[in-house]
Protein backbone atom coordinates (compact mmCIF):
# COMPACT_ATOMS: atom_id res chain seq x y z
CA UNK A 1 0.00 0.00 0.00
CA UNK A 2 0.89 3.68 -0.90
CA UNK A 3 2.56 5.28 2.11
CA UNK A 4 3.29 8.41 -0.03
CA UNK A 5 0.80 11.14 0.09
CA UNK A 6 0.88 13.07 3.66
CA UNK A 7 -2.82 13.85 3.46
CA UNK A 8 -3.45 13.67 6.71
CA UNK A 9 -3.71 15.83 9.95
CA UNK A 10 -7.05 14.43 10.15
CA UNK A 11 -7.13 10.80 10.76
CA UNK A 12 -10.87 10.41 8.93
CA UNK A 13 -8.35 10.22 5.75
CA UNK A 14 -6.95 7.31 4.39
CA UNK A 15 -4.02 7.17 1.98
CA UNK A 16 -5.02 6.73 -1.34
CA UNK A 17 -4.57 3.46 -3.87
CA UNK A 18 -1.10 2.89 -5.02
CA UNK A 19 -2.28 1.80 -8.61
CA UNK A 20 -1.53 5.48 -9.74
CA UNK A 21 0.98 8.32 -10.03
CA UNK A 22 -0.88 10.13 -8.06
CA UNK A 23 0.62 8.86 -4.43
CA UNK A 24 4.03 10.98 -5.75
CA UNK A 25 1.68 14.01 -4.83
CA UNK A 26 0.38 15.69 -1.66
CA UNK A 27 -2.93 16.55 -1.92
CA UNK A 28 -3.19 20.17 -0.86
CA UNK A 29 -6.71 20.36 -2.26
CA UNK A 30 -9.06 21.40 0.50
CA UNK A 31 -12.37 19.87 -0.98
CA UNK A 32 -10.55 16.06 -1.29
CA UNK A 33 -8.93 16.82 2.15
CA UNK A 34 -12.24 17.64 3.72
CA UNK A 35 -13.74 14.26 2.47
CA UNK A 36 -14.10 11.41 4.66
CA UNK A 37 -12.13 8.05 4.48
CA UNK A 38 -14.82 6.02 2.75
CA UNK A 39 -15.44 8.72 -0.63
CA UNK A 40 -11.76 9.88 -0.12
CA UNK A 41 -11.07 5.69 -0.93
CA UNK A 42 -14.02 5.54 -3.72
CA UNK A 43 -12.87 8.99 -5.48
CA UNK A 44 -8.67 9.16 -5.82
CA UNK A 45 -8.60 5.95 -7.74
CA UNK A 46 -10.54 7.92 -10.14
CA UNK A 47 -8.22 10.94 -10.58
CA UNK A 48 -4.97 11.94 -12.25
CA UNK A 49 -2.23 14.07 -10.68
CA UNK A 50 -2.31 17.22 -13.96
CA UNK A 51 0.71 19.78 -13.98
CA UNK A 52 -1.17 23.02 -15.29
CA UNK A 53 1.67 25.31 -16.49
CA UNK A 54 0.31 29.11 -16.85
CA UNK A 55 -1.94 29.56 -19.78
CA UNK A 56 -3.77 26.38 -19.74
CA UNK A 57 -7.32 26.48 -20.42
CA UNK A 58 -9.66 24.11 -18.29
CA UNK A 59 -13.13 24.87 -19.31
CA UNK A 60 -13.67 27.03 -22.61
CA UNK A 61 -17.41 29.02 -23.07
CA UNK A 62 -19.91 27.01 -25.26
CA UNK A 63 -18.25 23.99 -24.88
CA UNK A 64 -18.71 20.28 -23.33
CA UNK A 65 -16.51 19.67 -20.15
CA UNK A 66 -14.89 16.72 -20.39
CA UNK A 67 -13.17 16.81 -17.07
CA UNK A 68 -13.54 18.57 -13.77
CA UNK A 69 -10.25 19.44 -11.95
CA UNK A 70 -9.34 20.03 -7.92
CA UNK A 71 -6.95 22.49 -8.04
CA UNK A 72 -4.06 21.54 -5.78
CA UNK A 73 -2.04 24.59 -6.88
CA UNK A 74 -1.61 27.49 -8.48
CA UNK A 75 -4.21 29.75 -9.66
CA UNK A 76 -7.62 29.74 -11.99
CA UNK A 77 -9.12 32.42 -12.91
CA UNK A 78 -13.05 32.45 -14.68
CA UNK A 79 -13.59 35.01 -17.09
CA UNK A 80 -16.62 35.49 -18.86
CA UNK A 81 -15.56 36.05 -22.58
CA UNK A 82 -17.74 38.71 -25.45
CA UNK A 83 -18.70 37.88 -28.58
CA UNK A 84 -16.02 40.13 -29.89
CA UNK A 85 -13.13 38.23 -27.45
CA UNK A 86 -12.81 40.82 -24.88
CA UNK A 87 -12.74 38.68 -21.62
CA UNK A 88 -13.33 40.04 -18.00
CA UNK A 89 -12.48 37.99 -14.78
CA UNK A 90 -15.45 37.25 -13.19
CA UNK A 91 -13.82 34.90 -9.83
CA UNK A 92 -10.60 33.31 -9.34
CA UNK A 93 -10.21 29.87 -7.33
CA UNK A 94 -7.21 27.81 -6.03
CA UNK A 95 -6.39 25.17 -3.67
CA UNK A 96 -10.04 25.78 -2.36
CA UNK A 97 -11.90 24.96 -5.47
CA UNK A 98 -12.98 22.81 -8.40
CA UNK A 99 -12.85 23.56 -12.00
CA UNK A 100 -15.87 22.12 -14.03
CA UNK A 101 -18.69 23.19 -11.55
CA UNK A 102 -21.84 23.03 -14.30
CA UNK A 103 -21.34 19.37 -13.92
CA UNK A 104 -22.71 19.44 -10.00
CA UNK A 105 -26.07 20.84 -11.46
CA UNK A 106 -26.25 17.81 -14.24
CA UNK A 107 -24.99 20.46 -16.58
CA UNK A 108 -22.71 19.34 -19.50
CA UNK A 109 -21.26 22.35 -20.94
CA UNK A 110 -19.37 25.45 -19.57
CA UNK A 111 -20.40 29.33 -19.43
CA UNK A 112 -17.08 30.51 -19.02
CA UNK A 113 -13.60 30.35 -20.03
CA UNK A 114 -11.09 28.80 -17.12
CA UNK A 115 -7.48 29.57 -17.62
CA UNK A 116 -4.83 28.91 -15.44
CA UNK A 117 -2.99 32.44 -14.08
CA UNK A 118 -0.87 31.02 -11.85
CA UNK A 119 0.97 27.66 -12.76
CA UNK A 120 0.24 25.17 -10.58
CA UNK A 121 -1.06 21.37 -10.96
CA UNK A 122 -4.94 19.37 -9.93
CA UNK A 123 -6.14 16.18 -9.66
CA UNK A 124 -8.31 15.75 -12.81
CA UNK A 125 -11.43 13.89 -12.73
CA UNK A 126 -12.92 13.00 -15.86
CA UNK A 127 -16.61 14.49 -15.94
CA UNK A 128 -18.17 10.99 -16.38
CA UNK A 129 -16.67 9.77 -13.50
CA UNK A 130 -17.73 12.77 -11.34
CA UNK A 131 -21.40 12.57 -11.92
CA UNK A 132 -21.28 8.90 -10.96
CA UNK A 133 -19.48 9.09 -8.27
CA UNK A 134 -21.91 12.64 -6.73
CA UNK A 135 -24.28 9.65 -6.58
CA UNK A 136 -22.25 7.72 -4.12
CA UNK A 137 -20.47 10.52 -2.13
CA UNK A 138 -22.67 12.96 -0.36
CA UNK A 139 -20.03 14.89 1.24
CA UNK A 140 -18.05 15.44 -1.84
CA UNK A 141 -21.29 16.40 -3.79
CA UNK A 142 -22.03 19.00 -1.04
CA UNK A 143 -19.20 20.33 -1.13
CA UNK A 144 -19.20 20.89 -4.81
CA UNK A 145 -22.48 22.45 -4.26
CA UNK A 146 -20.98 24.86 -1.39
CA UNK A 147 -17.83 25.47 -3.90
CA UNK A 148 -20.70 27.12 -6.85
CA UNK A 149 -21.90 29.33 -4.04
CA UNK A 150 -19.06 30.70 -3.52
CA UNK A 151 -18.36 30.94 -6.87
CA UNK A 152 -21.55 32.83 -6.93
CA UNK A 153 -20.88 35.07 -4.45
CA UNK A 154 -17.56 36.04 -6.23
CA UNK A 155 -19.17 36.71 -9.61
CA UNK A 156 -22.24 38.68 -7.97
CA UNK A 157 -19.81 41.04 -5.69
CA UNK A 158 -16.77 41.12 -8.23
CA UNK A 159 -19.98 42.50 -11.09
CA UNK A 160 -20.60 45.40 -8.52
CA UNK A 161 -16.67 46.10 -7.96
CA UNK A 162 -16.02 46.27 -11.42
CA UNK A 163 -18.63 48.73 -11.63
CA UNK A 164 -18.56 51.05 -8.50
CA UNK A 165 -15.00 51.04 -7.05
CA UNK A 166 -11.59 52.21 -9.29
CA UNK A 167 -8.88 50.22 -10.38
CA UNK A 168 -6.52 50.23 -7.56
CA UNK A 169 -8.98 49.32 -5.08
CA UNK A 170 -9.60 46.28 -7.19
CA UNK A 171 -6.42 45.68 -7.79
CA UNK A 172 -5.14 45.47 -4.21
CA UNK A 173 -8.37 43.41 -3.75
CA UNK A 174 -7.44 41.13 -6.77
CA UNK A 175 -4.03 40.74 -5.18
CA UNK A 176 -4.77 40.06 -1.62
CA UNK A 177 -7.62 37.33 -3.42
CA UNK A 178 -4.59 35.82 -5.11
CA UNK A 179 -2.16 35.59 -2.13
CA UNK A 180 -4.76 34.02 0.18
CA UNK A 181 -5.25 31.22 -2.86
CA UNK A 182 -1.56 30.54 -3.43
CA UNK A 183 0.58 32.01 -0.94
CA UNK A 184 3.89 33.62 -0.61
CA UNK A 185 4.62 37.61 -1.65
CA UNK A 186 5.40 37.63 -5.40
CA UNK A 187 2.58 36.80 -7.82
CA UNK A 188 3.83 36.36 -11.26
CA UNK A 189 2.00 37.94 -13.67
CA UNK A 190 1.45 40.24 -16.77
CA UNK A 191 0.01 43.57 -17.40
CA UNK A 192 -2.25 42.52 -20.18
CA UNK A 193 -3.63 39.57 -17.53
CA UNK A 194 -3.86 42.00 -15.05
CA UNK A 195 -6.05 44.43 -17.35
CA UNK A 196 -8.22 41.21 -18.29
CA UNK A 197 -8.65 40.35 -14.51
CA UNK A 198 -9.77 43.89 -13.91
CA UNK A 199 -12.25 44.56 -16.75
CA UNK A 200 -9.72 47.84 -18.08
CA UNK A 201 -6.86 48.53 -20.17
CA UNK A 202 -3.76 47.90 -19.63
CA UNK A 203 -2.98 51.77 -19.24
CA UNK A 204 -5.14 51.90 -15.99
CA UNK A 205 -3.89 48.77 -15.04
CA UNK A 206 -0.25 50.45 -15.18
CA UNK A 207 -1.24 53.37 -13.28
CA UNK A 208 -2.97 51.60 -10.56
CA UNK A 209 0.16 49.40 -10.19
CA UNK A 210 1.97 52.63 -10.10
CA UNK A 211 0.41 54.15 -7.29
CA UNK A 212 0.36 51.00 -5.28
CA UNK A 213 4.02 50.35 -5.58
CA UNK A 214 4.53 54.35 -4.65
CA UNK A 215 2.59 53.69 -1.16
CA UNK A 216 4.78 51.13 -0.42
CA UNK A 217 2.18 48.28 -0.62
CA UNK A 218 3.76 46.41 -3.69
CA UNK A 219 7.00 46.00 -5.77
CA UNK A 220 5.87 45.99 -9.66
CA UNK A 221 8.70 44.84 -12.45
CA UNK A 222 7.91 43.19 -15.40
CA UNK A 223 5.51 40.54 -14.95
CA UNK A 224 6.05 40.20 -11.19
CA UNK A 225 4.30 41.56 -8.74
CA UNK A 226 5.56 41.34 -4.62
CA UNK A 227 3.40 41.88 -1.95
CA UNK A 228 5.43 44.40 0.36
CA UNK A 229 3.03 45.26 3.07
CA UNK A 230 -0.53 43.17 2.90
CA UNK A 231 -1.78 45.18 6.01
CA UNK A 232 -1.66 48.33 4.01
CA UNK A 233 -3.38 46.54 1.00
CA UNK A 234 -6.20 45.72 2.85
CA UNK A 235 -6.85 49.29 4.07
CA UNK A 236 -6.25 50.47 0.07
CA UNK A 237 -8.99 47.54 -1.13
CA UNK A 238 -12.63 48.60 -1.52
CA UNK A 239 -14.80 46.68 0.76
CA UNK A 240 -15.52 43.75 -1.73
CA UNK A 241 -12.57 41.77 -0.14
CA UNK A 242 -14.13 42.24 3.30
CA UNK A 243 -17.68 41.34 1.93
CA UNK A 244 -16.90 37.87 0.22
CA UNK A 245 -14.74 37.01 3.50
CA UNK A 246 -17.04 37.68 5.88
CA UNK A 247 -19.62 35.70 3.94
CA UNK A 248 -17.60 33.14 3.38
CA UNK A 249 -17.12 32.54 6.87
CA UNK A 250 -20.88 32.76 7.62
CA UNK A 251 -21.45 30.10 5.34
CA UNK A 252 -18.67 28.02 6.71
CA UNK A 253 -19.92 28.36 10.15
CA UNK A 254 -23.27 27.57 9.23
CA UNK A 255 -22.64 24.35 7.28
CA UNK A 256 -20.19 23.39 10.52
ZN1 LIG B 1 -14.94 46.54 -4.78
Amino acid sequence: MSTAVPITKSTSQSPPSSSSNNNKHVVSNKILRKLPRKEYNTVFPRLEWVDLPVHTVLNQEAKSIENGYFINAGLASILTVMVGGKSVEVGLTGVEGFVGLPLVAGFKSSSTRVIIQIGGSAFKIAAKDLVRLLRECPVLERSLQQCSQSMALQSTQVAACNRLHDVNQRLARWLLMSQDRVGGDVVGLTQEFLAHMLGTRRASVTVAAGVLQKAGLIGYTRGEVTIRDRAGLESATCECYDSINRQSKLWQNESA
